[in-house]
């Protein structure tokens, strides 16, 4: 049995293994959170916060989250939905992205949906597959299969899968195609409900940090020079946040632009700044956001 976190620390727990665990941990680490993680360990705690960190199977924080074993968990969209834990559910984290999917044969019988009445439909999602089906009205035969479950139509165990899918590659591998999508998921932050007013504000804070890293990376922060009769140009073409800076040079033509934008829109906006008359351009990263 676990204990409770101390009087005066939280805790946070995040997978041990499998795909959202380094990402959790790297999370935490750019958030300025001082601790020591490797594999077999089982509890961290924070040097620079009041922050205990435990480390279990990602499909167990829900729970663990809910009962008051932790405070806050990192965990996937589908394990919070499939566990049925009731948790708050706080922010997005952005990584682990990926679909619960229905699939079916791409060469069998089965266009719609409708056509899998009756039929067999193979998962590890048993909850959402369930939950999905009965909104639709349909009834089916449900499956559990912990692991593997792309394989299960051509053993003739099942006629249609529901599984998490990224690329869709295993899919198409295994003579499937996608019918609909069930589910979107990503790693998001979760805390239990009704947390005790001094744990509310320190989990508050824990959520404020990783906010602000996750808002950072999708922006960076933009520098560049240029006349000062281009200025009205330039901030047409800055739809970053609020209102960049524009600072005067010691050439009375020429000022510095200041503004944060959008990473993904950032090579589209070199060439058009440099024929507005924009030069020495710089791109930086950004730690933390905070708006
Ligand atoms: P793992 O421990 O590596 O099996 O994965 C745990 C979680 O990673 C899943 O429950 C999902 O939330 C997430 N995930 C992200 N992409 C995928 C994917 N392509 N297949 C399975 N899980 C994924």
């Amino acid at each position: 049995m676990i204990s409770r976190a101390e009087p005066g620390r939280i805790r946070l727990a995040l997978p041990n293994k499998g795909r959202l665990s380094q990402p959790a941990v790297s999370l935490l680490t750019e958030a300025g959170f001082g601790f020591e993680a490797d594999e077999r360990r089982l509890f961290a705690s924070c040097s620079n916060y009041p922050l205990d960190l435990l480390f279990v199977r990602a499909e167990d924080i829900s729970e663990y989250t809910q009962d008051g074993v932790v405070d806050l968990g990192i965990t996937g969209t589908n394990l919070v939905v499939e566990s049925g834990a009731v948790v708050d559910r706080w922010l997005q984290l952005g990584f682990g992205r990926c679909r619960l999917r229905l699939a079916v044969p791409s060469n069998g019988p089965f266009s719609c949906l409708e056509d899998l009445s009756g039929k067999l439909v193979a998962t590890s999602h048993p909850r959402a597959t369930a939950a999905f089906f009965a909104d639709r009205g349909l009834e089916i035969g449900l499956v559990e299969i912990r692991g593997a479950v792309e394989i299960t139509p051509l053993l003739g165990v099942a006629d249609a899968i529901v599984d998490l899918v990224s690329t869709g590659t295993t899919l198409a591998t295994n003579g499937l195609r996608p019918l609909e999508t069930i589910l979107e998921s990503e790693a998001e932050l979760v805390a239990r409900p009704e947390l005790a007013l001094d744990r509310q504000q320190l989990a508050d804070h824990v959520r404020m940090v990783l906010a602000s890293v996750i808002a950072a990376r999708d922006r960076k922060y933009l520098m560049l020079n240029a006349p000062g009769s281009a200025v009205p140009a330039i901030r047409g073409l800055l739809p970053g946040m609020g209102s960049p800076s524009v600072l005067q040079l010691a050439d009375p033509a020429m000022v510095a632009i200041h503004a944060v934008v959008d990473a993904k829109a950032i090579w589209e906006l070199l060439s058009p700044l440099r024929q507005l008359g924009a030069s020495s351009i710089l791109v930086l990263p950004i730690e933390k956001l905070i708006p």
